[in-house]
């Protein structure tokens, strides 16, 4: 960074993942990052502790981390949190799964005895990815860094696929096609890792090809003790910085809280832009990054027109968010490590089922620990269901449902503490639980993903950056919030008239060989 620009304010819209991130990289670079939160530090990464016991939380956001997340876990390493397999069905960190379709129940203990409707639907999946998306050179190119090749293969992907749904790939696929409808049915109640793709039939098949071939439903992770302590770790963690003396952390430069949140947004003059917080502060920024949902910005932030093109507007409105909804109870002890005395099953299981709760994950803090029971995480239609309902009503609908699949065991003896559940499109800093594209979409997703490269912009709208998994190619993963804040860390930079070290380019400097495809408009 040039001297001048040592110690320049940026304004930092949202201290989620995406805003902390952001903020603590532009810190270490020497400038003063001020973050506005509306709500909570940690954004949807939001880990609920239960009343009554100490480090019992629920993950109301994000749970399950890939391991191919790799910007992620540079952050969780260098946040020195452990990490532990996550309890998917049918992973052997579940002790067991159970699978209730239309009234069948199929229990499964290890990885080697799926039912053959099961083997079936896996191997067409597995069929159907091969002979539609070049899968096994995908994941090749993608495993030896070959970014030409990968670029070859996606690139003839995306006009193929940006305007068909993943109900499209999978009712036309030859590997389904000689099946029966009740696989395809099957295949969407169960997935293959985490369950429940039938949420996902409406979107662009892209939005799925690039979950299975980045890995983002293999080898997922919790973080112990909760997600949460990712962001609020490097909210106080002192790294070596140009500029700020040793010991300088987010924290101290926020004075121990950050700013309120803002309502309003404009240009003041033709290098700053107005920051106006909820109790009607107004302060000049030469930068500004917004990281909430992308409806807000018409929403609850009065934003001006100006500040973007009309075609971003497009994509930043016509952004379409899923809905989702969790409701988690903490029970007395992880009793689903003992085994019925007559079956000799594990008295219950994770369970997916088309019944109410969709999928139900058990977490085990310890034998001398309470547990804690997600009784249902679900999407779109089935989280809609909930909606207007309270926690206990909410609780009392899922006891019902998993009573008809679990008849023997009464979870009611086991339950101790409040409730806790969310929906995150009834929060009005939220709107929505993540971005699911649409077929079409691609081009709305390449205008706010390319966003953060500014130089051809009119100089109106320059200075105003965006980040945030909506931003990115893979909403619904904290990935994709780490990658676009990286991208707005470089779009900040050379803003100030910074640049990187050429031995370490960053994603601006590559922009021109590995920029996503332009379709025309
Ligand atoms: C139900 C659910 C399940 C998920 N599961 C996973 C998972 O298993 N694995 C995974 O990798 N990812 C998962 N995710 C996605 C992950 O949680 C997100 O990718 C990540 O948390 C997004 O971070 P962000 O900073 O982009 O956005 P956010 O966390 O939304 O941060 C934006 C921030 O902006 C704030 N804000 C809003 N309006 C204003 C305003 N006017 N002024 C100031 N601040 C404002 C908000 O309060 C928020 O803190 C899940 C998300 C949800 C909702």
């Amino acid at each position: 960074m040039p001297a001048a620009a040592q110690g320049a304010e940026v304004a930092i819209i949202g201290g989620g993942l995406a805003g902390i991130v952001a903020a603590y990289e532009l810190m270490k670079l020497g400038l003063k990052p001020v973050v506005y939160e509306q709500g909570r530090i940690g954004g949807r990464l939001r880990s609920q502790p239960f009343q009554g016991a100490e480090g019992i939380i629920a993950e109301l956001g994000g749970m399950r981390f890939p391991i191919s997340s790799t910007s992620f876990y540079h952050y969780v390493d260098l946040a020195g949190l452990e990490t532990a397999p996550f309890p998917n069905p049918l992973d052997p960190a579940s002790p067991s799964t159970v699978i209730d379709l239309e009234g069948e129940i199929a229990y499964i203990e290890g990885e080697h005895d799926l039912p053959p409707l099961l083997r079936e639907v896996q191997e067409a999946w597995g069929a159907a990815l091969e002979a539609g998306a070049d899968f096994a050179a995908l994941q090749a190119a993608i495993r030896a860094r070959d970014v030409a090749r990968l670029k070859e293969i996606w690139n003839a992907l995306v006009p193929l696929w940006d305007e068909r749904t993943f109900y499209d790939f999978v009712a036309s696929a030859a590997a389904f096609q000689k099946l029966s409808f009740r696989h395809r049915e099957v295949f969407g109640q169960v997935g293959f890792g985490t369950g429940g793709w039938d949420s996902d039939f409406p979107n662009s098949m892209l939005e799925i090809l690039r979950v299975v071939a980045t890995a983002l439903d293999d080898h997922q992770r919790l973080i112990v003790g909760g997600v949460e302590q990712l962001p609020r770790r490097l909210w106080a963690h002192a790294p070596a910085c140009q500029h700020w003396p040793a010991g300088t952390s987010l924290n101290s430069l926020h004075g121990g809280a950050p700013r309120p949140g803002v309502i309003r947004l404009s240009r003041a003059s033709s290098d700053k832009i107005a920051v106006t917080d909820r109790w009607g502060d107004t302060r000049l920024y030469p930068a500004v990054l917004a990281t909430c949902q992308s409806w807000l910005l018409t929403t609850s932030i009065s934003t001006s027109e100006e500040l973007f093109s009309q075609k971003l507007w497009m994509a930043l409105d016509r952004t379409r968010y899923m809905q989702s909804s969790k409701t988690f109870v903490m029970v007395d002890r992880p009793f689903w490590r003992e085994r019925d005395a007559q079956t000799n099953r594990y008295r219950m299981s994770t369970t997916l089922s088309d019944r109410l709760t969709r999928g139900t994950y058990l977490f085990d803090n310890g034998p001398d620990r309470p547990g804690v029971i997600c009784l249902s995480y679900s999407w779109m239609s089935d989280a809609m269901k909930v909606l207007p309902l309270s926690a206990d009503q909410r609780v009392n609908l899922m006891l019902g449902a998993l009573k008809s699949i679990y008849p023997e065991l009464d979870l009611t003896q086991h339950i101790v503490g409040d409730p806790i559940t969310v929906s995150w499109e009834n929060d009005p800093g939220f709107l929505g639980a993540f971005k699911g594209a649409l077929p079409g979409h691609y081009r709305y997703n390449r205008r706010m993903y390319c966003q953060f490269m500014q130089s051809e912009l009119p100089p109106a709208e320059r200075g105003i950056f965006l980040a945030g998994d909506d931003i990115s190619w893979t909403p619904a993963w904290a990935e994709g919030a780490v990658q676009t804040a990286l991208n707005a860390v470089w779009g900040i930079m050379h803003h100030f008239g910074g640049a990187t070290d050429p031995a370490n380019p960053g994603p601006g400097d590559l922009f021109d060989r590995i920029a996503p495809l332009k379709l025309l408009d």
